[in-house]
């Protein structure tokens, strides 16, 4: 097999910005963005031999929101010959999460031990920059090319092979050929938004606002380590993500349709407000200081109508994107990322038609995890389903199953597939029974 340095020729040498170099090279796959699904991706592909190129836009290690993990990472992460301690890197060791009010007056905790198909009952919490940062070195010291500071601009699908046009931080730009194209754009979805296949999820328009604080206490005990998922009243959630170092992540997620003018004006007024008001956090209000700037997200939301072409696949937040509530986005990067991976192996070298099975395959994975997922985020926001997650003792083999469900395991055992139907069947009833009462 050709190595990449044969195969390709780097088109930016000697052009001058904003001159587009006449294509060279040729690629066998190129991945565009190097967050968890890219470098997941290319990783997986180094470490078979296959030669590939990731294209980063920013330089690394540069700011991400979504600290927190899920056990059904850490296979994935072996796979990439990391071990799910992460050795080295500055992390906050995660058993479980606990629900609690805003108030403070109610809780419940969730603990991955207690799931009853989960392997390994443990995962983490991270800054982005460090744990991104880690995993495309590690796509790179397996042998994939990472070219950062270049943003792919615009991909071209109707030529045979496809080509996809670089620029790079200097503004020079080149086309690049190759066999097949991982889009792995994260939120930016290249592909999605240039075939306008993406679609906004009605259900779940929200807005986050967040941001870093120090003095806010870590909780003690068993639930050392617990993301804390704090509800409110009207479709909105708190979100608390114990970070090294003592420092916290905190966002606020709402409805769209409830977002003040304020935060365009002065996000960080806004949430240093919102954060001062926190009854959770009265005891500390003194000691609270933020240390990164009020970042905020609206609509994020969203699935396609595919997530394959002939000679393409869309991986992680480059095809759908749900609402953080149970942290599963960077899982379901990083689960798409090693299947996009196994596709193209599956693909490369053979035909048009045993390409389209091999990609319809993964297009069915990724819809099928969706939806899993959607139907836990959407039951999360239904009154009934939250009282049901407030009193574990009452269904403790429900709550066995949900604890497997926020692990990250969406292929669980047939029990545990049936109590979270019941589950959601006790919701139903309860809403119906409220109705009728009211
Ligand atoms: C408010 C909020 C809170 C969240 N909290 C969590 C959490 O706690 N836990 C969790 O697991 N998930 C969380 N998520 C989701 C998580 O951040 C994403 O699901 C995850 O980052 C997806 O990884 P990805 O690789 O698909 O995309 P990204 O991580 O976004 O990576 C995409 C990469 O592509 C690069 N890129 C973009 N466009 C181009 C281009 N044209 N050319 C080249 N490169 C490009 C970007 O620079 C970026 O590095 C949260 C999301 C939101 C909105």
């Amino acid at each position: 097999m050709p190595s990449l340095s044969e195969k390709a020729v780097s088109g930016s040498q000697g052009s001058r910005p904003g001159q587009v170099t006449p294509l060279r090279g040729k690629y066998e796959t190129v991945v565009l963005g190097g967050g968890p699904a890219g470098a997941c991706a290319a990783g997986c592909l180094a470490v078979e031999g296959r030669p590939v190129l990731v294209l980063e836009r920013a330089r690394f290690p540069r700011f991400h929101v979504g600290e927190s993990w899920l056990p059904l990472a850490n296979p994935i992460l072996r796979r990439l010959g990391l071990t799910p301690e992460l050795d080295g890197m500055a992390k906050v060791s995660k058993f479980g999460a606990t629900f609690c009010s805003v108030e403070g007056d109610r809780s419940a905790r969730v603990d991955f031990r207690d799931a009853p198909d989960v392997p390994e009952p443990h995962s983490f919490h991270a800054t982005r920059a460090d744990f991104d940062a880690l995993l495309l070195n590690q796509a790179r010291e397996l042998g994939a090319e990472v070219r950062e500071g270049c943003v792919a601009l615009e991909v071209d699908l109707e030529n045979e092979p496809p080509r996809v046009l670089v620029q790079d931080d200097r503004g020079c730009r080149e086309w690049i050929e190759t066999e097949l194209i991982l889009d792995a754009t994260g939120r930016r979805g290249l592909i999605a938004k240039q075939l306008n296949l993406r679609v906004v999820d009605p259900e779940l328009r929200k807005t986050a606002l967040f941001g870093h604080f120090e003095g806010v206490p870590h909780l003690g005990g068993a639930a050392e380590g617990d993301i804390r998922i704090c509800c409110r009243e009207a479709g909105g959630w708190v979100w608390l993500i114990p970070l090294a170092g003592g420092r916290m992540s905190i966002g606020f997620v709402f409805d769209s349709s409830e977002r003040p003018k304020e935060i365009e004006e002065s996000a960080d007024v806004c949430l240093d407000r919102w954060v001062a008001q926190l009854p959770l956090l009265d005891g500390c209000r003194d000691s609270l200081r933020r240390v990164s700037p009020a970042i905020w997200e609206a609509d994020f939301s969203y699935r396609t109508m595919s997530y394959s072409g002939d000679r393409w696949l869309l991986l992680g937040d480059a095809g759908s994107f749900l609402d953080p509530v149970f942290s599963s986005g960077g899982q379901m990067a990083l689960q798409a990322g090693a299947e996009a991976a196994d596709a193209v192996i599956g693909a490369l070298g053979r035909g048009r038609r045993a390409r389209h099975r091999v990609f319809g395959r993964y297009d069915r994975a990724q819809r099928r995890r969706y939806r899993f997922f959607r139907r836990l985020v959407v039951g999360f926001y239904r009154p009934a389903f939250q009282e049901l997650m407030y009193q574990p003792e009452t269904w403790p083999a429900g709550a066995r199953a949900l604890a497997s469900m926020l692990a990250g395991q969406d292929c669980p055992r047939l029990t545990t597939r049936l109590r979270v139907v019941i589950l959601f069947l006790i919701v139903n009833l309860k809403e119906r029974l409220t109705s009728q009462y009211q």
